[in-house]
């Protein structure tokens, strides 16, 4: 019976992944369910760091830029970052944070197409996103058009011929849903346009592929589903067909096709590394790399359907009556916003509740971690690397203590 807590703990202990688990520093009685905002420390960061303070930087000083592979990592972590999300090596960097990077790419992206005078932007993305978008108009005297995900291919039908660069966001970051990178990148490049992604929400979350898809610049997060850490590094990625014409606003000298010649003209570099900027934040980029390693045993793939598993029995658990007498999870003013359609939604499930904060407060206060995002949206992550069948269980059985409470304090406050 998958409404007992027996039935979960038997999921767990027959799940291939759960050995992933101790992978983590997971804090006893905390239910981690936000992984999606900040991923959970990896258990072999501290010692990584540790090497890298003491060793090579304390011992090797300057001589670590070569022999410890400082110089190389913006493009070596940008390898491996690369093939959780189908790219080719040399075609992804990491560097700066995701704010700085969506600048560069969708700068760079309308200046491939330097005779289109709109940019697109989703109005559902994060919004970093929609202000650094708003921004690159601005500067490039640029018209913006700001469109829900659902409605863009309508919006390339009206501008085609006129849209340069289009910034899209995989997974909504309210929502959870999940939009189709193949199709709208075919739609975008239909209408003459350059199709730059955020995978903030997907990467090492969902299995991508955005060689095949055809993206031409993407951009993602370093710490929710990668578990960087905090401030942990954002990733560049660019189409091999587009690095030579590829025009960089932020033009450091670690993008420079000669760095150590200190010329005084900037010549891009070939290939992703003129996608480099100045100095790296080396003791982040470490820590991210070693962070990838459970996501990288583990599998894209695998993670993915477990954490659709987990989703789905959350779904149907919070749907359930409480008890006998009790209302289901519709009548509790609970309604499921995340679609249901495996290929239509991210790794996080949200929750619409009129009491959201709250609710994300209280059971915060009980040791299960989610958020909630204005005004009235619960959201919980359910990363299957480290999140098992039993923590779905146990935070769904403290969701229903914790409504009840709210519910009993708002016909007291009348
Ligand atoms: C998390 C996230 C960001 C974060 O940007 P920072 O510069 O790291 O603060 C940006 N965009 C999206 C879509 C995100 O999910």
């Amino acid at each position: 019976m998958e409404s007992t807590r027996e039935w979960a703990e038997k999921q767990d202990l027959e799940d291939p992944l759960s050995v992933f688990r101790k992978e983590f520093a997971l804090p006893t009685g905390v239910i981690q369910l936000n992984g999606n905002s900040l991923g959970p420390l990896p258990r072999a960061v501290p010692d990584a760091l540790d090497e890298v303070v003491r060793h090579q930087w304390g011992e090797h000083l300057i001589r670590a830029w070569s022999e410890d592979g400082w110089w190389d990592a913006p493009v070596r972590v940008g390898d491996r970052i690369g093939r959780l999300i189908g790219a080719g090596a040399g075609r992804t960097v990491v560097g700066e944070s995701t704010s700085v990077q969506l600048f560069n790419a969708v700068t760079a992206a309308a200046r491939l197409r330097p005779n289109r005078p709109v940019l697109v932007s989703d109005s559902t993305n994060f919004p970093t996103d929609r202000y650094l978008a708003t921004s690159v108009a601005r500067l490039l005297g640029l018209r913006l058009i700001e469109t829900p995900m659902g409605e863009l291919g309508e919006v390339l039908r009206r501008y085609r011929g006129e849209v340069g660069a289009i910034l899209c966001g995989a997974v909504d970051f309210r929502t959870g849903e999940l939009w189709d990178i193949s199709r709208t990148t075919a739609d975008i490049h239909a209408a003459g346009g350059i199709a730059v992604w955020d995978l903030s929400h997907a990467a090492g979350a969902v299995p991508l592929d955005v060689d095949a898809a055809g993206v031409d610049l993407a951009v993602g997060c370093g710490y929710k589903y990668l578990s960087g850490g905090p401030g942990a590094p954002a990733f560049l990625y660019s189409a091999a067909r587009h690095h030579d014409t590829l025009d960089l606003p932020l033009t450091g000298w670690h993008g420079h096709a000669r760095p150590f010649d200190m010329a005084d003209e900037f010549v891009p570099a070939s290939g992703i590394d003129r996608a480099r900027t100045g100095t790296p934040h080396i003791l982040s980029l470490l820590a991210l790399e070693a962070a990838l390693e459970p996501l990288e045993a583990a599998g894209v793939a695998a993670v993915r359907r477990k954490s659709l598993r987990l989703g789905d029995y959350l779904t149907r658990l919070v749907a359930e009556p409480s008890d006998a007498s009790g209302a289901p999870g519709s009548d509790r003013g609970l309604e499921v916003v995340t679609p249901s359609a495996h290929d239509r939604r991210g790794n996080h499930i949200t929750l619409r509740h009129a009491r959201a904060p709250e609710v994300s407060a209280a059971l915060m206060e009980r040791g299960v971690v989610t958020d909630s995002r204005p005004p009235d949206l619960l959201r919980l992550c359910l990363n299957g690397l480290y999140v098992s069948h039993t923590d779905v269980f146990d935070a769904v059985a403290t969701l229903r203590d914790v409504l009840r409470e709210v519910s009993r304090a708002g016909e007291v406050a009348g």
